[in-house]
Order: C-alpha cells, then structure tokens, then sequence
C-alpha cells in the first residue's frame, strides 16, 4: 500500500514513520510512504504557499494552487483511471476509529492533506477531498501527527505487515471490546502479583479469564461499545452478572 502526504513538513512525516513495524513494514516494501513537499509546486519565488485570509481574521490560509498541483503530480504518476481516496486530517472531520482503519487497509494507495495555520482553502478541498477525518476533540497545530497516527493504525491492517506474534486480531476495538490487561515478569512486582490464572497454564481457563477480562475493562471503561459487541450466550450471562452486581451496590448505598 502507498501512503501519499502532501505536507510542508515532509521530514516529519519521514523520520516519523521510519521506526518500529511501520518503519519494517516500508523496508519489506510491503507499505511505502510518499512525503510531497507543497512548497515545492508554489509559483511564488518565496516558495510561500499560504495567503491571508479574505474577510479578515487571525492568522494564514494554505492556498488552492500549490496543493492541486501536489496532488496532480500524484494523480498523473499513479496512471489508474479511478479517482484516489482522499484524507483531509481536519478536526472537523468524522472522528477515526478502528472500523475506517480496517476499511482504508483495502485501498491500494491514500492521499493524506496535512492543513497548518488556520487551515486550507475551501475550494481545493471540495475539488480533492473524498474524507475529512480528524482524529478527535481537540485542535493541533498541523496535520502530520493526524496522517502519521491514520497510517500507523491503517498499515497495521495491512497483511503482512504485523507478525503472527504481532496479530491485530486479539487488541482492542476487535469484536468491539477493549483487550484484557497484560503482565510480564517478575511474578511479583512491588507487591503486586500476576494473576494466579496466568501462571496456571491451563489455557482454557487463561482464555476465559481474558474475555471475562475484556467485557469487564469495556463495561467499566466505554460501556457504549458494549452495544455492538460480539457477545455469545456465555459472554450475555457474565455481563448480565457484572451489571445485576453493580445494581446491587448502587441500591446499597
Ligand atoms: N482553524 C481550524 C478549525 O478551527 O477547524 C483548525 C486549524 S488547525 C490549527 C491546523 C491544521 O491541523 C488543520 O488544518 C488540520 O489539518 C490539522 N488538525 C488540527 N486538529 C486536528 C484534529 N483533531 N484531527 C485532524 N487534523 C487536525
């Protein structure tokens, strides 16, 4: 999978996604990640590609021509005749989660606009734009560290790119519940001891302590997902149980 980013940062996004498995994944060549300078494709002999905004008003605008040539540039090495899913990173955007991530692994390539300043020029983003996504409540300074945190949990989904021991299959959001908490050694740690369960080798009762584990975590933690979790019969009961307890202590109080 090629990930695209048109940026003004592009070393940011190349030193940020040269480490760990995404950083492994590119040296298989099993991702590639395309930093595209936005400067680089500015008319202006500054190389500027930002303007102030028309009505006033704080701060500077990222114009339409130097992103539009950027993203042409790609379009036209790309040689397919379907239009390229396009990412604006914007905190007005539909909020990430794991189910996009999964969904976005199947493409062949992404472009990812990075805004800085006080944003981008409508226009180009209605030209460009398929998906403006943000990755939650809360306003940064530029879009890099949005593409970077996109492309980690995307890539992840990418087969070939984790491990067996690696698997994305058993983590959080899988089945829409949080995963079980984990433990390493020492045995005991500060006084605090791994669960007995853990140490017993008996795997099926591992199993069932990490799904209790996990419907446990989720109920206490982002109860709303509990609504579209996968949940068998066994599961039904022990969280009926969990939530009939908690009735209990609320009504003794
Ligand atoms: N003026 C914009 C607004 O109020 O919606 C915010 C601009 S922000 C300072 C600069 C850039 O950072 C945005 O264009 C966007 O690319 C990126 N950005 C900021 N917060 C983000 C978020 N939560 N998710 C994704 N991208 C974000």
């Amino acid at each position: 999978m090629i990930f695209h980013v048109l940026t003004l940062f592009p070393e940011m996004i190349a030193e940020g996604m040269s480490h760990s498995i995404i950083g492994r994944a590119q040296d298989a060549g099993i991702i590639s990640v395309n930093a595209v300078n936005i400067r680089d494709f500015s008319e202006d002999k500054h190389k500027h590609a930002d303007d102030y905004p028309y009505g006033g008003g704080a701060g500077m605008v990222m114009s339409c021509e130097p992103i539009y040539k950027a993203y042409d540039s790609i379009v036209r090495e790309r040689r397919r005749r379907s239009r390229p899913r396009v990412v604006y990173l914007t905190p007005q955007g539909q909020v990430f989660n794991q189910e996009m991530a999964k969904s976005m692994a199947e493409e062949e390539d992404m472009i990812f606009l990075c805004g800085h300043y006080e944003g981008v020029d409508e226009r180009v983003l209605e030209a460009i734009v398929t998906d403006r996504v943000s990755i939650g409540d809360y306003v940064l300074s530029g879009g890099e560290l949005a593409a970077m945190v996109m492309m980690d949990a995307i890539a992840r989904m990418v087969p070939g790119v984790l491990t067996n021991e690696e698997s994305g299959s058993t983590e959080s959001f899988e089945g829409n519940l949080l995963e079980y908490p984990q433990y390493t050694r020492p045995e005991v740690w500060q006084g605090r001891k791994v669960p007995e369960v853990l140490l017993s080798g008996h795997h099926a009762k591992i199993e069932e302590w990490r799904r209790q584990q996990s419907i446990l975590r989720t109920l206490l933690v982002r109860p709303e997902l509990l609504d579209g979790a996968e949940l068998s019969k066994k599961d039904q009961k022990y969280l009926e149980g969990l939530r009939a307890q908690s009735e209990c202590k609320n009504n003794a109080k």
